[in-house]
């Protein structure tokens, strides 16, 4: 199901119920500010996401709604994590999908990080 990243928080989506330990998840990075765990149907041979600890549907809304704090700690621990992964040498893609158009499935705002091989192109052809 795709998303409008403008809706009101809904507390029942699925990374709500991993940040209240109500579902598991594969869990590699915690602190304060972030959670990060492995994507169940990774696109990549490092396809990690992270979530801010906090009841934010998008991007648009944790950056207008963030306390700085929350915002600083978040983007720490999503650089932590990636370097943690060994990813910093050959490099790595971040990707937050915001909305209709971006194809938002989870409406509580992640930061995928993917790695492990060479990317590509960042957005595959229109007619792909
Ligand atoms: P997005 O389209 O940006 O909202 O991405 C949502 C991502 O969450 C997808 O890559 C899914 O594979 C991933 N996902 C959904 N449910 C889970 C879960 N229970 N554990 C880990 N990843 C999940």
């Amino acid at each position: 199901m795709v998303v409008s990243g403008l809706l009101p928080y809904d507390d029942n989506n699925i990374f709500a119920k991993i940040l209240r330990a109500e579902i598991p998840c594969n869990k590699i990075y915690e602190d304060e500010y972030a959670l990060a765990f492995h994507d169940i149907r990774p696109q990549a041979p490092v396809h990690v996401l992270v979530i801010p600890k906090g009841k934010f549907v998008s991007f648009a809304d944790f950056g207008a709604n963030a306390a700085a704090d929350l915002v600083f700690g978040f983007n720490r621990a999503v650089a932590l994590v990636a370097k943690n992964l060994g990813l910093e040498e050959t490099g790595y893609r971040l990707i937050t999908n915001m909305g209709w158009d971006s194809h938002q499935e989870v409406p509580h705002y992640h930061v995928h990080i993917l790695g492990g091989r060479k990317l590509g192109v960042m957005l595959a052809p229109i007619d792909a």
